[in-house]
């Protein structure tokens, strides 16, 4: 089990947060404790597969493989 490495908190429970950080173009999803909000990594706010098949369906393009 994954722990905040927050030593004065060590929760167990994360959560994902859109995030909109200086410099970068698109929003930021950053993954952080849900108790003290410890962030612990970062991921790119759009899934980017998921986007291919929406542009594909407003194109009317059949679906992706
Ligand atoms: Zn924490």
């Amino acid at each position: 089990m994954s722990k905040c490495p927050n030593s004065e908190c060590g929760s167990d429970s994360f959560e994902a947060v859109k995030a909109n950080v200086k410099g970068m173009k698109y929003p930021a999803l950053f993954i952080q404790c849900a108790e003290c909000k410890t962030v612990v990594g970062t991921e790119p706010a759009y899934y980017v597969p998921q986007m291919l098949q929406d542009l594909a369906k407003s194109l009317e393009l059949p679906p992706l493989p």
